[in-house]
């Protein structure tokens, strides 16, 4: 009995070693947790108290990769964090990719700058995107510099470094590379806007798209292209504001309807749809969600603040 007991432990034992030795080739090839993206806000400049400032976070391993920096980045982050996204604390977040210019997307810039660093981020903060960002950037810095100087030579001791910015003005193609992921940048069509970008995330386990703010483009097409998932934004065309030629043109040039966004998921063919900076119109999210429906027959989801695709 005793010899018998012997030889089942000394079986298993040998077959637990071979498979760990058969696995870790598999374990070393492993790029690590799935991929996550996270929507901290889904708003645009109406001052909804549900949909935060448009940002969103690709979460690979333990690092976090912004897009957009709207209003309350830092703390919708928090937020994140508290549901148990340890990537997304305050002092963790090092580096934005920024779409665009317009205000609803950059004003979480000076918060993304300075609250992590007053929260004991050492390192500067990362900042990709279109021309301009060093101007609007040297702007910020020069309108905080007395905060600056009372933290670092006050009571408070902050660091010498966190509060800086290393800014990359950007043109289409790879923007940036590093383990865990490779950022491409494509344009995109937002009205007069001289530079818009959508962002291409390829991580090692799914391809992310996001639009930006844009009219239909064939560039979101060619560049999701079968992707894991493509994050677009959005309008409700039956909006009141609508009615107003003046509004109807704008909308027309700067962002995409329910309809136009099918026909690009259509082409695009992404595993999923997530529609993002929905412009709801002051009609509630189920009147565009309707609208989507019958536009499109392909897997979609209408994001939330905090949801994470
Ligand atoms: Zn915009
Ligand atoms: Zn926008």
């Amino acid at each position: 009995m005793t010899k018998f007991l012997f030889l089942a432990i000394f079986f298993l034992a040998r077959s637990l070693a071979m498979m760990m030795a058969a696995g870790s080739p598999g374990f070393a090839e492993d790029h690590g947790a799935p991929t996550r993206v996270v929507v901290l806000g889904t708003g645009n400049p109406s001052a909804d108290p549900d949909r935060w400032g448009p940002a969103v976070a690709v979460v690979v391993n333990d690092r976090a990769y912004l897009i957009d920096c709207g209003p309350g980045v830092v703390r919708r982050a928090a937020a994140a964090e508290r549901n148990g996204i340890a990537a997304l604390k305050a002092k963790e977040l090092k580096i934005v990719f920024i779409t665009h210019l317009h205000s609803d997307h950059t004003l979480g810039y000076p918060d993304l700058i300075f609250s992590p660093w007053v929260l004991g981020r050492t390192e500067a903060l990362e900042a990709y995107g279109p021309h301009g960002l060093k101007n609007m950037t040297s702007h910020v810095e020069k309108a905080w510099v007395e905060d600056v100087r009372v933290r670092r030579r006050g009571l408070e001791q902050a660091n010498a470094t966190g509060y800086k910015v290393n800014v990359h003005e950007i043109e289409p193609g790879v923007v940036y590379r590093d383990d865990n992921v490779t950022v491409t940048a494509f344009p995109v069509k937002h009205g007069i806007w001289k530079e818009a970008y959508g962002y291409t995330f390829q991580t090692h386990d799914r391809k992310i798209v996001l639009s930006g703010d844009t009219s239909p483009t064939d560039e979101v097409v060619k560049a999701c292209d079968g992707c894991d998932l493509l994050l677009h934004e959005v309008f409700n065309p039956h909006g009141e504001e609508l009615k107003d030629a003046h509004w109807k043109e704008y909308f027309a040039m700067f962002h995409t309807s329910p309809a136009e966004l099918g026909e690009i998921a259509r082409r695009a063919h992404p595993k999923l749809l997530v529609l993002y900076h929905q412009s709801l119109e002051k009609l509630p999210e189920s009147d565009l969600v309707e609208q989507m429906g019958k536009e499109y027959s392909g897997n979609w989801v209408s994001a939330r603040d905090l949801g994470v695709y």
